[in-house]
């Protein structure tokens, strides 16, 4: 019996979950693949399989991942999916081409300086805490409007969207319905939702982005 190698189960696993995405809405999200705590080969594997958007948590890990290897892919689009602190927006800015966790006023004064510091405008989304979860980064659904006024009118920043981390132990349909709404009500048409265990769910509530890490790369213990 033979196996793949682990190489060829991602790009197994990649063309899986593309179909699947196919299948579920037209036009099908973005897949954002999350390549957090992966290592290089993991990586390079899903390169070659032709995968060009990555999601990443943490900037000084993504900066370890993607500040070479941009070089050698100058198509890369890197995404920023976890929470961000003022003392590193300078170097999210640089790094990054949308940052989607956008929370708060105070980031958005400094992402906005970093900005006009660097020369260089990541996309933005406001990460919406939609299951209102104390611990959980993210703007509750009832402080989106002053964030969104806020980030435009003082900071003059372009806001294009939202995502949200529904919480894990409910059902994510009520969620991304919620999101919808809330991007629907301010006129945001970019929607990041859906990760390993809903994607497929999240793109039939119109997800344009869904984020996937282990469904994509395995287990990081079998990596
Ligand atoms: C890690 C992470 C993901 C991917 O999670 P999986 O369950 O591994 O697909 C998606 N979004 C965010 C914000 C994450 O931190």
């Amino acid at each position: 019996m033979t196996t793949d190698s682990p190489n060829q189960d991602i790009a197994n696993r990649r063309a899986a979950i593309l179909a699947a995405l196919e299948a579920a809405h037209s036009p099908a999200p973005e897949l954002i693949a999350v390549s957090k705590s992966q290592p290089d080969a993991a990586i390079d594997a899903i390169l070659a399989a032709g995968q060009r958007i990555f999601g990443e948590n943490r900037v000084q890990e993504a900066q370890a991942h993607w500040e070479s290897r941009r070089a050698d892919y100058p198509d890369l689009v890197l995404h920023l999916i976890g929470p961000l602190q003022t003392n590193k927006a300078a170097d999210a800015v640089r790094l990054f081409d949308v940052i989607q966790t956008l929370d708060r006023e105070k980031l958005a004064d400094a992402l906005a300086a970093a900005m006009e510091k660097e020369g260089r405008r990541p996309q933005l989304l406001i990460q919406v805490n939609t299951g209102e979860e104390p611990q959980k980064a993210g703007a509750t659904p009832s402080k989106v409007g002053q964030l969104l006024r806020h980030a435009r009118e003082q900071a003059g920043l372009e806001v294009i969207g939202l995502m949200c981390i529904p919480p894990v132990e409910e059902p994510a349909g009520p969620h991304f319905a919620l999101l919808k709404k809330i991007a629907r009500d301010y006129g945001l048409g970019v929607l990041s939702m859906g990760m390993s265990g809903d994607y497929e769910l999240a793109a039939r509530y119109g997800a344009t982005h869904v984020r996937v890490g282990t469904a994509l790369f395995g287990d990081r213990s079998a990596a």
